[in-house]
């Protein structure tokens, strides 16, 4: 069933690219259907408006779509009606949102960012004086609800960047942190891979077997009748059940394989980057210093009365690194932000 494919795969991967990339891989073509006039459309290599399309498609959660609102239909639901909402709630957030991110990849916090006053998120904004345009983060909850909520003031983007930056530089020196992605990297790839390969040599003799008797059971049953007939019956269906099951995890396997490959090389780039951290970074396009800062901070917290920001690095390393967490707050003197030119 290739919607519950995309819905699981969109979990994952979160960009309906993404998953029409590893549909067409997998060789999965859309839908063909032949209209009454003999036309053929379909059967074509997935797109992401076509993903788009499937995940935003109620009738799979067993809902029918009314208007705009959802209402319960009378059909069973084929995928988790909780993740299609999920879903649905992460589209609405990109639609929103994505559009800026896309153009204008500018704001290195953006989604990091939050206010340490009253713990909302701080949002990217400009103003326009003189031709120059200068770049801030705000309080969401003061844009929105005004100084009686929350009464910090906006702050100018550059200077808190520039310090998340050289928080990251700082952690860089000294190559330490690049081995440790490195080898953590290899570790849990490599054990994975093994594992996965492992079943992947497995299920298609697993799927043989199945087949095998399934056939065997089909000659048979046609010259029984009765009960024999029935319990045989009751086995052909079991056997079918389980060739199901075994071909399903195949695939999924075949998709792990893929997403490891894909993970192996998103960490090897980022350790090259954090590795040459300093000469990288200063060339780097904008789009992927948003990578690179995404992956490697977890959040940035600013407080703006005590003139304090606190920068969490994620913890790439769960198992093997417990100093996190434990560092004091770094000092940030907000006074010293300055405005800029973009
Ligand atoms: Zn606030």
């Amino acid at each position: 069933m290739v919607v519950r494919e995309i819905v699981d795969l969109y979990d994952r991967y979160q960009s309906a690219r993404a998953v029409a990339k590893q549909l067409n891989a997998v060789g999965r073509r859309t839908k063909r259907v032949t209209a009454k006039n003999g036309n053929v459309s379909g059967g074509k290599k997935w797109a992401k408006d076509a993903v788009l399309r499937v995940l935003k498609n109620g009738v799979y959660a067993g809902f029918m779509p009314y208007g705009d609102e959802l209402h319960e239909a009378e059909h069973e639901a084929i995928i988790d009606r909780e993740k299609f909402k999920r879903i649905g709630a992460a589209l609405d957030r990109k639609q929103k949102s994505g559009r800026r991110y896309g153009n204008n990849p500018e704001y290195l916090l953006r989604g990091i960012l939050r206010c340490g006053n009253c713990d909302s998120a701080m949002t990217p904004a400009s103003t326009r004086k003189k031709g120059k345009v200068y770049r801030y983060y705000r309080c969401v909850q003061r844009d929105k609800r005004g100084a009686k909520e929350c009464d910090v003031r906006q702050i100018p983007a550059s200077a808190i960047e520039d310090f998340v930056v050289d928080r990251i530089r700082n952690e860089s020196i000294g190559g330490a942190l690049s081995k440790q992605i490195v080898k953590s990297l290899e570790t849990s790839v490599e054990n994975k891979r093994q594992e996965l390969k492992i079943e992947r040599g497995e299920l298609p003799k697993q799927i043989a077997k199945l087949s095998d008797e399934g056939r065997r059971l089909v000659d048979k049953v046609a010259s029984m009748n009765g009960t024999a007939a029935k319990l045989m019956e009751n086995r052909i269906n079991e056997v079918g059940e389980q060739l199901g099951q075994a071909e399903s995890r195949l695939r999924q396997v075949e998709w792990s394989l893929m997403e490891l490959d894909r993970a192996e090389a998103e960490g090897k780039w980022l350790a090259e980057s954090v590795e040459k951290f300093d000469t990288v970074w200063e060339t780097m396009t904008p789009m992927n210093r948003v990578r690179l800062v995404s992956i490697l901070v977890k959040s940035v917290t600013m407080n703006e009365k005590e003139d304090t920001v606190t920068a969490v690095l994620t913890d790439l390393f769960a198992d093997e690194d417990q100093h996190e967490g434990n560092d004091p707050p770094e000092r940030f003197p907000a006074n010293t932000a300055v405005e800029t030119t973009v």
